[in-house]
């Protein structure tokens, strides 16, 4: 048997574009009230209707995510180590170095992904500050056990939920636990601005403060207290995501039915496991991640990831590599791979699918076979 590839390459996501009329009619808005950004009317209708949406108390915006933690850390006044997760995004340790904080890698739990509360303790030292944790691919971390683990050494505890949006977990916003949450709003998140983040807090001093921050420190005309940054969304962001979160449910839905289809050809495959859903957190339908073990399955995860290319599908290795490998994070003590052993082996493994709500049945279908072909031949 010969399997047909697509004509046309399938990545492994592509933005969200709601109708072009919705956007104009924003845009409209924007060009009669003649505002920009600097706290815009789009800005603070977002901002309201998001902070209701994520179930959070307070919410900041943000031009990105990133600049957004970078804030965090900053609002926090955190200082020398921060133990953070090895298998994340480059951004979640490159934020502690924009601040001169040391990031600290600490393992992972092998079914989850996430940090592993039970290791974080060993690496506390007077000169920890506080953990940054991410919940991978929209599962929530074990936060009770990190906050545990937190308020024993006085720690702060922030979360990068950029792939957890709308993640709920025993019915309370994702973005409720610690003290300070990040969502992404980058082109490639289920939902987006184009770019864009916002940060999550609990209390409004806090809120505040980020405010400050967000806007180079300026207080009034006449004081800037602190050296803030530009992290201001415009306008034109805000508008998109105002007409995107009206999409946002549809874009789930058309998402669970993609990960149905895939569940339904690849799960019974001797060695490929789906990331397991929490039965008390709801699911972001960020990625659709697979891991294949290659003992069972036969081929290792990089055979399968470079056979698929030969078909035009461009899965990616998230996350690899582990950001502990990278040139500017290998010297590091806990950078170390046999401290990491756990995630050094996840990173082997895991592959992200194309996934995405205008991604037909059909095209999900072929993906599947083009898989099991790969593994028989
Ligand atoms: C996307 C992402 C970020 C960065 O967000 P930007 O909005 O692109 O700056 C940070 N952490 C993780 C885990 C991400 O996936």
């Amino acid at each position: 048997m010969n399997i047909k590839s697509f004509d046309q390459p399938i990545y492994v996501t592509k933005p969200f574009l709601p109708k072009l009329e919705d956007v104009t009619e924003k845009l409209q808005q924007i060009w009669d009230a003649a505002w920009l950004t600097n706290n815009g009317e789009q800005h603070q209708l977002l901002e309201n209707e998001l902070k209701n949406y994520l179930k959070v108390p307070y919410l900041s915006l943000f031009n990105n995510g990133t600049i957004a933690l970078i804030t965090a850390c900053r609002a926090l006044e955190l200082t020398g180590e921060v133990i953070t997760t090895p298998f994340t995004f480059a951004a979640t340790p490159h934020v502690l170095t924009w601040n001169n904080l040391i990031p600290v890698f600490c393992d992972i739990n092998p079914v989850t992904m996430n940090i592993d509360p039970a290791k974080i303790e060993a690496y506390i030292t007077p000169k920890t500050s506080a953990i940054l944790a991410v919940h991978v691919f929209g599962t929530p971390c074990e936060v009770d056990k990190i906050q545990r683990v937190a308020d024993h050494h006085g720690l702060k505890v922030i979360y990068d939920a950029a792939h957890a949006f709308g993640v709920e977990k025993n019915n309370t916003g994702i973005g409720n636990f610690g003290d300070v949450s990040m969502y992404s709003f980058h082109a490639t998140k289920l939902y987006h601005t184009a770019e864009g983040g916002a940060l999550a807090v609990n209390d409004s001093e806090l809120k505040a403060k980020i405010d400050l921050l967000k806007n180079f420190g300026i207080k009034n005309e006449d004081e800037v207290i602190f050296p803030g940054i530009n992290g201001k969304m415009n306008e034109i962001q805000a508008a998109l995501g105002l007409v995107n979160l009206k999409y946002v449910a549809e874009e789930v839905s058309n998402r669970k039915m993609i990960k149905a289809i895939y569940q339904q050809y690849l799960a019974e495959l001797p060695g490929i496991s789906f990331v397991q859903e929490q039965p008390s957190a709801t699911s972001s339908y960020q990625y659709c991640v697979i891991r294949i073990n290659e003992k069972l399955f036969g081929k290792s995860r990089d055979h399968v990831y470079h056979a698929l290319k030969r078909y035009n599908v461009f899965a990616r290795k998230y996350f690899y590599p582990l950001c502990s490998n990278y040139a500017c994070y290998q010297h590091l003590p806990s950078a170390k791979a046999d401290l990491l052993p756990v995630a050094n082996q996840v990173a082997q493994e895991v592959l992200s699918l194309p996934f995405y709500g205008t991604l037909s049945e059909q095209e999900v279908v072929l993906i599947c076979k083009i898989i099991q072909y790969i593994r028989e031949n």
